[in-house]
């Protein structure tokens, strides 16, 4: 199946390792233009190099906090001036801690809305007006299976990320008629540096080890382990992609069956 995505240009957020490279080397392998950010200067560079190196791929990556707006807006101006569009957005950030309510403070709450509601929302602000100026753009963002079941002891995910959900359903009515589509990711427990910290986390609350925590994750899937995070990547290159032009406005698992209702 020819994808489409040769010189396409993809912006993919906090994309120097996990969930994010992954589909910065699958859109990569595709053929397309990469723009690249994450937090820390060394790892991101580390990572454009190996894209590039592996794919040929162009390769923009510049440091940036996904919640800083001025820092956002500097980065998409400087995409413009590389590659003169954006026809892909892909709305990544690190995820919240983890905490029952109880443990949840106040600025818990303000930065997990920052970090996983409005980095969504600047990077959207950004980048849809570009997509609709072309009438062709594809946004996605990276979520979570929270969205469709709340997870024990991530209530901030299970709350933040929900907005997340009602904000991308929206913008896919809003930006539909212009040709640019918008959905929503959901990554089940995927084996990344995240799922290894939440792991070490939950084991040491509960007093077992980190072997059994990831052991339970898996069994909670009927495919009876964590993904790979190339099997989430194959999705968000998929509906980057010219061939899901009839989709928009779903939020998809991609969670090995983990999620236990219907929709
Ligand atoms: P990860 O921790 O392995 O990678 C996170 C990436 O985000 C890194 O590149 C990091 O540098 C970057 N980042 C973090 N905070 C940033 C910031 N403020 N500004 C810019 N970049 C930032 O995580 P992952 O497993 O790849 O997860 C990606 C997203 O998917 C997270 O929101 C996570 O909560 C969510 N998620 C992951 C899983 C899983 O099992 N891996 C499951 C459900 C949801």
């Amino acid at each position: 199946m020819d994808l489409g995505l040769k010189d396409r240009v993809a912006v993919v957020a906090a994309s120097s390792q996990g969930l994010g490279k992954a589909v910065a080397l699958g859109l990569a392998a595709e053929g397309a233009k990469l723009a690249l950010c994450a937090r820390t200067e060394s790892t991101l560079s580390v990572t454009a190099r190996e894209i590039a190196r592996e794919t040929g791929a162009d390769v923009l990556a510049r440091p940036l906090d996904v919640t800083n707006y001025d820092a956002v807006c500097r980065f998409i101006a400087e995409v413009m001036s590389r590659y003169g569009r954006v026809d892909i957005c892909v709305a990544n950030a690190g995820g919240p801690p983890s905490k029952t309510f109880a443990e949840t403070t106040v600025e818990d709450w303000h930065c997990a809305a920052e970090m996983n509601l409005m980095s969504t929302v600047y990077f959207a602000r950004e980048t849809l007006p570009l997509m609709l100026q072309r009438r062709w753009g594809r946004f996605i963002a990276i979520t979570s299976m929270t969205v469709k079941q709340p997870v024990e002891g991530l209530i901030l995910s299970n709350s933040v990320r929900a907005g997340v959900s009602g904000l991308i359903k929206s913008l896919a009515n809003e930006y539909g008629p212009y040709n640019v589509l918008v959905n929503n990711v959901c990554p089940g427990y995927t084996a990344t540096a995240r799922l290894i910290s939440l792991a070490g986390t939950l084991a040491q609350k509960q007093g077992v080890t980190p072997q059994e925590i990831e052991a339970r994750w898996a069994g909670q899937a009927p495919l009876g382990r964590v993904g790979r995070p190339g099997e989430f990547a194959d999705l968000v290159v998929f509906l980057a992609s010219e061939r899901a032009s009839y989709i928009t406005g779903v939020s998809i698992a991609v969670d090995g069956g983990a999620v236990k209702g219907l929709y």
